[in-house]
């Protein structure tokens, strides 16, 4: 099966034909210039871009494939959640296409999208285990299927990817914050300052972000007003003690969601992880160890595919058509869409 996706639900602009788990191509333009004055994505400003460039990058993702829409057997589109003027602006895109060839249409949830590419990238089978950490999401999930999901707990207030991005700003670092913070941490001593390890004292893996940003701020008015300014040595030391905060807290209930799992079934799933977070080396390196020392293989996508993508919209389209699925040219856009339906096994755990 051959489907050409389309995702528009933040400031990305991405198509991708996928055929099976093969990647034929991955367009993705991004927004980051027209954003970078307001210190954040403006929607209006992101859904005219979407709606300027979609036409163009699909085309684009088309001829890199060498495919016609003759040769595909359907669009998939994220149909949230997201911003909603740029979900709408893909969904039309996705619908028009659908309209003028035929091809049979599959809304996709864009978190789907991120929980399936570990199936996109390795073999790897249901259920298994995903830390889902990106700049707008954290959530620990028992993935089932394309459409089954189990959410056995995730952050109460900001997402980490969201912390590494205020962190950034609050010390003058470029935006995206995640890659600059993670650059600037490796000088950095991350003993110097005490930083909290928010919820880690109640059971559970629920998390928790804004406290740890809130620390790293009052950390550098303190040395603002102490020395009238940040040295570089502040600054990294600052970061490291950040990014190892972060790191830990999720580790351990990283931990604490394999417990959870294992303890209601046997058999042992990998840990996946994916969303740009997952990107961050320190981290990478705890995930893994936690997974291997539980007996878990651990399955981390590529970059590339670890942040917004179309790639992932068309796999996880690919995998809701051959259950059937088919959305009619009525498919609404979703600014909220929580993957958790009910509609996976529950597994026996409290909360
Ligand atoms: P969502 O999928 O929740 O809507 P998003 O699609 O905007 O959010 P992604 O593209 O998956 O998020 O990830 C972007 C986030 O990843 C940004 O917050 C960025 O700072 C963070 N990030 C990227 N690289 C790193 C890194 N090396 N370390 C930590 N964070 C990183
Ligand atoms: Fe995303």
């Amino acid at each position: 099966r051959t489907l050409l996706g389309i995702e528009s639900s933040c400031d990305d602009t991405a198509a991708a034909v996928v055929r099976g788990r093969s990647v034929l191509s991955s367009v993705v333009a991004g927004q980051g210039g027209l954003h970078a004055a307001y210190g954040g994505v403006v929607p209006e400003i992101a859904a005219r871009a979407h709606a300027e460039t979609l036409d163009d990058v699909v085309r684009r993702a088309l001829a890199e494939a060498g495919c016609g829409l003759a040769d595909l057997d359907g669009v998939a589109v994220t149909a949230g959640p997201g911003l909603i003027g740029g979900v709408l602006a893909g969904v039309m895109t996705a619908k028009a296409i659908a309209a003028g060839t035929g091809l049979p249409l599959v809304g996709v949830n864009h978190l789907a999208g991120h929980a399936l590419t570990p199936r996109l990238t390795d073999d790897l089978g249901y259920p298994y285990l995903m830390l889902l950490v990106s700049g707008g999401h954290c959530q620990f999930l028992v993935v089932h299927g394309p459409d089954a999901f189990d959410r056995l707990g995730g952050t109460i207030d900001d997402a980490p990817g969201e912390a590494f991005d205020k962190v950034a700003r609050l010390l003058g670092l470029p935006q995206p914050g995640g890659p600059s913070v993670e650059a600037a941490a490796r000088g950095g001593d991350p003993a110097r300052f005490a930083f909290p390890r928010p919820l880690l004292d109640r059971p559970g893996c629920d998390l928790s972000f804004s406290g740890l940003k809130t620390a790293v701020l009052r950390e550098r008015d303190r040395l603002v007003a102490a020395q009238r300014g940040l040295w570089r040595q502040d600054r990294a030391d600052l970061c490291a003690g950040f990014q190892i905060a972060v790191r830990d807290v999720l580790a351990e209930k990283a931990r604490r969601a394999i417990a959870i799992y294992l303890g209601s079934r046997p058999s042992a799933p990998a840990l996946a992880v994916a969303g740009g977070v997952a990107a961050n080396g320190p981290l990478r390196a705890a995930l893994f160890s936690v997974a291997d020392a539980a007996g878990l293989a651990f399955c981390a996508p590529p970059l590339a595919l670890c942040t917004d993508n179309a790639a992932m919209i068309a796999y996880a389209g690919g995998e809701l058509m051959a259950l059937g699925r088919r959305d009619a040219l009525d498919l609404a856009a979703r600014p909220r869409w929580p993957l958790d339906t009910g509609a996976a096994p529950m597994l026996g755990h409290g909360r």
